[in-house]
């Protein structure tokens, strides 16, 4: 069994779901992840938001607006007079629950729900496009088998034993397609996987069905050595190891939902980030193939905060970094970067929903400054610690670029620094000339 993922851009118009087919109806089995027609779910945000803010008026128009385009997606996928209905049909049940909500109270609860309906509506614009072309293939609910615990993580026993039984149904079907993204929660409400969540569904799904292979089908040919939005002639990497990926995808390569790769990499699935507009380019293959010491690739996350942490006596006596740890823990917020010196430690956080909360309990002990609007460049590669080199051709590379702070040595596979937003365009042009 194999899991296909196509993006947004994949699946963005009647013309691209229709060159959809002829990659996957080879007659082997497999699992068709799809997200939302591009720029769906932007547009969700905005018609929650303008929900929120009690905008409804502004909500209805763009409501109205997004049910046109589908309209318009519609006459140019089907042919046939019964598609067109049931598509039809679809739209205005979508549309007319979206609208319900400018009449109906709307909280925040119903905002995942609203969020949902961008891949509810590409999976069954698709899956009617196949059965107008007699090809044969199942429709399967995500929000029957993708489940996120109390800790918004993936419930993976609920999921093994729920896509399994599923699949189970239809014994003699090779084909099934479900929504990205889209989940339930440990309440049983509908939720998500955060933006760009629908990679996360395919290495979900291929760890539940023990999968050969994940294809993560794009609008690029695979993960490029430097974010190709902002820097020039960045190139496609050909192979990556699952670490190497997976600290790209974190901090900050687009290309892939941060933290996609581990439950492809926990079963040791290859996964293969490829084209869809050139469906022949070699891609990136990620596995668990460990590749020759070298620089491959540069990423950038921004919205990262910095809190440096100083005690007047003692600081780093032991008991003291445990007792710092205790309150992030406590407080559910991840910690990405971390230094210490005799006297000081900083960190830095993505998440700051309780920075208030965590600030008030470590100045119970300790001075805390904190700085904001900072971006962590990461640089990764296989820096074997007997190589020399690396760190010297890296800051050379940045020697004109004031660094916050530096992490090296945490792993084999990265570097980082912690620069002023400001100046990441800068860092990560003056790295794509100084290493690549
Ligand atoms: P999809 O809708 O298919 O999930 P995304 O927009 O989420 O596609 O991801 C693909 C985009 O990621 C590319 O178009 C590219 O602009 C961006 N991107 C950022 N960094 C990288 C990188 N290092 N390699 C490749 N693409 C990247
Ligand atoms: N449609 C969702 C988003 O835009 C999920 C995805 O595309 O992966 O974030
Ligand atoms: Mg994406």
């Amino acid at each position: 069994m194999k899991v296909l993922k196509f993006g947004g851009t994949s699946v963005g118009s009647a013309e691209r779901m229709q060159a959809l087919v002829s990659l996957i109806n080879d007659g082997t089995p497999k699992i068709v992840v799809l997200s939302a027609m591009s720029g769906t779910t932007n547009a969700l945000v905005e018609i929650a938001n303008s929900l929120y803010f009690k905008e409804n008026d502004k909500a209805k128009i763009l409501i109205d607006t997004l049910e046109l385009k589908y309209k318009d997606v519609i006459q140019q996928l089907y042919k046939s007079k019964d598609a067109l209905n049931k598509g039809a049909e679809l739209i205005t049940s979508h549309f007319d629950y979206l609208r319900s909500f400018t009449i109906d109270l709307f909280t925040i609860n119903e905002e995942r729900a609203i969020l949902a309906q961008g891949e509810l509506l590409s999976t069954a614009l698709f899956h009617y496009y196949l059965e107008e072309l007699n090809i044969e293939s199942v429709l399967l609910s995500a929000l029957n088998f993708m489940r996120i615990d109390e800790n918004e993580e993936p419930d993976m026993k609920y999921i093994k034993e729920n896509t399994k039984a599923e699949l189970n149904k239809y014994p003699t079907v090779k084909l099934f397609i479900t929504q990205g993204y889209i989940c339930r929660n440990a309440f049983g409400e509908i939720d998500n996987l955060k933006r760009g969540g629908s990679d996360y569904t395919a290495t979900i799904i291929g760890a539940a069905v023990k999968a050969d292979e994940i294809e993560i089908w794009t609008d690029i040919d695979g993960m490029h050595n430097n974010d190709p939005r902002i820097v020039e002639n960045t190139h496609p990497i050909s192979e990556l190891s699952f670490d190497e990926a997976a600290e790209l995808a974190y901090f900050g390569a687009k290309i892939l939902h941060p933290t996609c790769i581990l439950p492809a990499q926990v079963n040791n699935i290859p996964v293969h980030l490829l084209n869809t507009m050139q469906p022949n380019a070699k891609g990136t293959l990620i596995s668990s193939k460990t590749t020759a010491d070298s620089i491959k690739a540069v990423a950038a996350k921004d919205g990262i905060t910095a809190i440096n942490i100083k005690s007047g006596r003692m600081l780093l006596a032991y008991g003291f970094l445990r007792a710092v740890f205790e309150i992030f823990e406590r407080f559910k917020t991840p910690i990405d970067m971390i230094t210490t010196s005799e006297v000081a430690v900083s960190l830095t956080i993505d998440n700051t929903k309780n920075i208030d909360a965590i600030v008030k309990e470590l100045k119970q002990f300790c001075t805390v400054e904190i700085d904001i609007d900072l971006t962590i460049v990461c640089i990764v590669g296989s820096f074997s610690a007997e190589k020399q080199g690396y760190a010297m051709r890296i800051f050379e590379a940045l020697k004109d670029i004031p660094i916050r702070m530096i992490s090296y040595g945490g792993s084999e596979n990265n570097v980082s620094v912690l620069i002023d937003s400001k100046l990441k365009k800068d860092a990560l042009i003056a790295l794509n000339k100084g290493l690549f």
